[in-house]
């Protein structure tokens, strides 16, 4: 056996270990990933009384061991060390959490139901059917506001930061609201994204994961999975090798046998590629294509007033006015390290700069874009993210920005930094934000990320056309049932996490 570490309330994670030539375990369902899908899935069967491995390709990280600073995050439980990005005509950087509890250890604890109309316009276009009916979501998102204590950001934690937002929004006449976010007694602390240092955030490492490892599940830390292999014509077996984090060696292979099903939930980007890898995709030629995002952008705004974006939630306050017109906009507190990103200058001017801070307020937009993309491994192996939004999607997020600006101005910022190729690098007036409509739509104009991914597995019913069925299961690999947004016809247009767990909580209870 591997070594033990433990995870809250004395349960074990089976990590790298040395000196060992092979594991093998074997349970009823063996899980890829360990974040919002993966650990879901555990819940579900274990509760139903299932015997379940999960095999997680990154570490445990204990919340002790949690920094402020962004680099202990980046290099513990940041994929690449955050350095994954979308090639186009812009370098899209694509984060994601590598670590037990996935994703969901560094988001932003920001809970969204899906859309009706956007479930409508799937059940219109990929004619979802009954069993995946928005009454069914929403029986399951209730459920999770339960289980994950989810409800709006209370005002007391907001900070000044969200309540400039708020101000902004009502300058303009968008309607807004606190986000609903799954937390128990947060301090506004603003490190959601290096991991919550207080255990606060209900994530899947504080949630799901630890009540399915009381139920007796086996988590298997450090350890990637490279290939998913049938046993008698169904998928049976996960090949899988231990690699310790973060210096990546190589440890002991392993073999986890499947005795009901494989689950994959190791997100959007890595489950086309391990799909790929098991030679499924021929049929539909769609494994690892039409990859979509939310390409998001922010802008920074300086008050006179102090802002100390440290002292509130770190995403606290929102607006989705303009969901129909693929927009949404939100605060995202960023620490010095991200924010001295963005300063202009060096030496004394640098710092002249970092001593405002605690005036900024860095603020978020981004846009249910259009564009598909693909995801596939190169004849290296190293994994490539093809994407470049259309000019539409450029045309809006100009949009965006620009109501961004007047919202910041309209709340009483003194100067904005748009932070965009071509226009300059600070403005005091929002009709100076007009510029935008002068410049190309050229992508590489701006510095946005994406962290919300989707698409590269589609469900559909029929085999041509789709990966998998309305039931999670890959048409061409009987006993593999994909629990993620990989699934997802569309991108959502709001922040995902919650539609994920929905997504595997009801394909979990078929099985189960
Ligand atoms: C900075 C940031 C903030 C965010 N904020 C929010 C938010 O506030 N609200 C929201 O709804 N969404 C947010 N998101 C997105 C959200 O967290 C993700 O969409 C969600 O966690 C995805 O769930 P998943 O199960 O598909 O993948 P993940 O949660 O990413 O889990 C997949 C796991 O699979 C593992 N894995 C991958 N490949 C292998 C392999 N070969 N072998 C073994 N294991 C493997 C990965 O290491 C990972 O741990 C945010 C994302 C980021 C990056
Ligand atoms: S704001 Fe701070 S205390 Fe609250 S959930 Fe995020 S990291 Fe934890």
């Amino acid at each position: 056996m591997a070594e033990p570490k433990r995870i809250p309330d004395g349960m074990q994670v089976f990590s790298m270990v040395s000196g060992q030539a092979r594991i093998e375990d074997e349970a009823d369902f063996v899980i890829i990933g360990s974040g919002a899908g993966g650990a879901t899935a555990a819940r579900v069967l274990t509760d139903a009384g299932h015997s379940v491995i999960l095999v997680e390709e990154g570490p445990y990280v204990p919340v002790k061991e949690r920094g402020y600073d962004v680099w202990t995050g980046f290099r513990s439980s940041w994929r690449d060390c955050g350095f994954q990005v979308a090639e186009g005509r812009l370098f899209l950087p694509i984060i994601q959490g590598m670590g037990v509890g996935g994703t969901t250890t560094m988001n932003g604890a920001i809970c969204h139901r899906m859309k009706p109309e956007l479930h409508a316009e799937w059940v219109r276009d990929h004619k979802l059917p009954e069993n995946l009916s928005f009454e069914e979501f929403s029986r399951i998102y209730d459920r999770v506001d339960q289980e994950l204590q989810i409800a709006p950001a209370p005002e007391e934690v907001l900070g000044r930061h969200n309540t400039l937002l708020r101000d902004g929004l009502q300058a303009i006449g968008f309607s807004h609201n606190p986000i609903r976010r799954n937390v128990v007694g947060c301090q506004g602390s603003s490190r959601c994204i290096q991991g919550c240092p207080t255990a606060a955030k209900q994530s899947m490492d504080q949630t799901y994961l630890p009540f399915a490892l009381r139920k007796g599940a086996r988590l298997y830390a450090e350890c990637r999975v490279s290939k998913i292999v049938r046993v008698n014509g169904r998928a049976g077996l996960v090949e899988a090798q231990f690699v310790s984090s973060p210096d990546r060696l190589k440890g002991p292979k392993a073999t986890f046998r499947a005795r009901r099903a494989v689950l994959l939930a190791a997100s959007a980007i890595q489950t086309p590629l391990l799909l790929a890898a098991s030679g499924i995709g021929k049929e539909s030629g769609l494994v690892g294509q039409r990859f979509q995002c939310h390409p998001g952008i922010s802008l920074l705004g300086e008050f006179e007033e102090p802002v100390r974006m440290w002292e509130s939630v770190t995403q606290g306050y929102e607006s989705t006015h303009l969901w129909t017109d693929r927009l949404k906009f939100e605060t995202v507190s960023i620490p010095l390290d991200n924010a001295a990103a963005r300063f202009d200058g060096y030496g004394k001017k640098l710092m002249e700069n970092v001593e405002r801070l605690g005036h900024l307020a860095c603020w978020g937009v981004h846009v249910r874009s259009e564009a598909h993309g693909r995801i596939y491994r190169d004849f290296m192996g190293r994994t490539r993210i093809k994407y470049d939004m259309t000019d539409g999607d450029v045309v809006r997020l100009k949009r965006g920005l620009k109501l961004m600006a007047k919202m910041l101005f309209a709340a009483g910022a003194k100067t904005v930094m748009p932070g965009v190729h071509g226009l300059p690098k600070r403005m005091d007036h929002p009709d100076q934000m007009e510029a935008l409509d002068q410049l190309d739509n050229s992508p590489n104009r701006y510095h946005g990320i994406a962290s919300h991914m989707f698409g590269t597995a589609v469900m559909g019913a029929d085999r041509k056309r789709s990966v998998v069925g309305f039931d999670g299961q890959v048409h061409e690999m009987p006993g593999l049932y994909v629990l993620d947004s990989s699934t997802f016809p569309t991108n959502l247009g709001v922040n995902p996490q919650n539609s994920i767990i929905a997504w595997s909580w009801l394909c979990s209870e078929k099985l189960a």
